[in-house]
């Protein structure tokens, strides 16, 4: 398997620490608001990432937590902390906020048959790890308190920067004139790893008591706290969007390589945007889709998980309708395949040219993967394998092999969304066809039409749609 690691800017080959098992860090939603499109393009990318590695046979264990305390909106420790934002704005308490926007990830995961993380965890839910850490850093002299927190010093960490090759001095405050900033803060690139409960957080909600006052934690720190814990101290792969890599994952690191004295993660893989118009699909700019506007539109999430396998992970993906639209008509062509293809009976065509030929669509499908997870041309090789000429069966089976990474459920294809009675029909003209009754197949054909349903001959069998959408869904 060969990755790219933002670390190094290069394509390298994949060498886990203890073959075969692989652990994987994923950076989780802020549970403030709806899970978006663009986020489940992150999510998504990194279960094809992980799909890929469990198919080539390794072993992976995945963590993702869940921000549910501390993410300030400004990533420089400015503005008010998202949750009791999300909180003022819909008149819940910041507990309900939380619980009901994991609830919508949860449900948006599933929905696009993300496979749940091993261990899915809450940073509210470790207050006494991060506090255990945090005390590790003091010990070692890289923090300092100010009456409103305690702050990792990043001027005493010589490594700082090497993850967005962004040097200290490069780091500008992002703050504007109008936005607060604790006077006491010596550099604008330290973080806070604990807000005290004084000041501007003086009415906080969620707060516990600590060695440096009662308050809560950073948004950083939790990252460190939560991968240490379940993963070790040094992890083979930690995802997220590009996004983080300035800042929080700078961030993480600075944290944790001073903790354990080893580097924290062996390679970085980060997702890039979805787009709208240009601009990044996010929360702050309101300009988002969730999974419940693509399905009242009538679009599958199966429709949305092809539309991102057809772009690769590190290219901006500019989200249109017209696009999904395109996605959505694939995915039904996809399962048309498959209902002709389970019709056909065709196992005595085999022979050893085309068993050759399968093991090459294996060999394919596998080399766009390990290539720095080519989604794009593995969906190729799919279409070209479906177009042919190996058995029908052995189409499917591969199909069925291959639907292992692209997570696209595509066993599940029945013709059930039709009537049964329809089918009975369908059948019953089939028979009459076979047996070259063409008057008898014909009245069937229209009185399955005045039902709402169209039929199709194939060269092998037959097809039914329903008449208003011309789709099998
Ligand atoms: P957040 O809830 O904002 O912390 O984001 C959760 C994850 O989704 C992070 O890894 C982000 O980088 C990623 N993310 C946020 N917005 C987008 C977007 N528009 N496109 C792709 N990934 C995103
Ligand atoms: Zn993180």
């Amino acid at each position: 398997m060969n990755i790219y690691n933002t670390l190094t800017r290069k394509i390298e080959n994949f060498k886990p620490l203890n073959h075969p098992k692989v652990t994987l860090y994923t950076c989780g939603p802020t549970v403030y608001d709806f899970t978006h499109i663009g986020h489940l393009r992150t999510f998504t990318n990194n279960d094809i990432l992980k799909r890929t590695l469990n198919y080539l046979g390794y072993q992976v264990k995945h963590v993702m937590n869940i921000t549910d305390v501390g993410h300030l909106t400004g990533d420089d420790d400015t503005g008010e902390d998202k949750l009791e934002k999300g909180a003022k704005k819909t008149g819940k308490s910041v507990w309900e906020v939380a619980k009901f926007y994991t609830d919508f990830f949860i449900q948006s995961i599933n929905d696009l048959n993300i496979i749940k993380p091993e261990i899915l965890c809450k940073a509210t839910d470790h207050i006494k790890e991060i506090i255990q850490l945090i005390q590790i850093l003091e010990k070692k002299g890289y923090t300092y308190e100010t009456k409103e927190a305690v702050y990792f010093d990043v001027s005493k960490f010589k490594n700082y920067g090497k993850l967005s090759r962004q040097p200290l001095s490069q780091k500008i405050q992002a703050a504007r004139g109008e936005v607060y900033i604790d006077p006491e803060k010596k550099h604008p690139a330290d973080f806070a790893l604990w807000f005290k409960r004084v000041g501007r957080f003086a009415n906080h909600t969620m707060h516990w008591d600590s060695p440096w006052e009662d308050g809560f934690p950073g948004w950083h720190i939790e990252c460190s706290a939560m991968s240490m814990k379940y993963l070790g101290e040094t992890i083979d792969i930690h995802a997220g969007g590009v996004d983080h890599i300035p800042v929080h994952h700078e961030n993480e690191i600075a944290q944790s390589e001073v903790a354990s004295n080893k580097p924290f993660v062996k390679y970085w893989f980060h997702n890039n945007f979805v787009t709208v118009e240009g601009k990044k699909m996010s929360k702050s700019l309101g300009n988002f889709y969730t999974i419940e506007d693509i399905k009242k539109k009538g679009y599958k999430p199966e429709a949305l998980r092809l539309l991102f396998l057809q772009s690769h992970y590190r290219q901006i993906l500019n989200f249109t309708w017209d696009s999904l639209n395109a996605a959505q008509e694939a995915y039904n062509k996809l399962k048309e395949y498959i209902l002709i293809l389970r019709k056909q009976n065709d196992m005595i065509s085999f022979t050893q040219d085309k068993s050759n030929q399968i093991v090459n669509y294996r060999e394919k499908f596998i080399q766009a993967l390990t290539e720095d997870l080519k989604t794009p041309q593995a969906m190729a090789v799919v279409w070209q394998m479906l177009k042919s000429n190996i058995p029908s069966a052995n189409k499917i089976d591969l199909l069925f092999e291959f639907d292992q990474v692209l997570g696209l459920q595509l066993d599940r294809t029945r013709d059930e969304e039709i009537p049964k009675d329809i089918i009975r029909l369908a059948q019953e003209r089939e028979k009459a066809r076979k047996e070259k009754d063409f008057k008898k197949a014909d009245e069937i054909r229209k009185k399955i039409k005045e039902l709402g349903y169209l039929i199709e001959d194939t060269p092998v069998s037959y097809r039914l749609k329903k008449a208003s959408q011309q789709k099998i869904i």
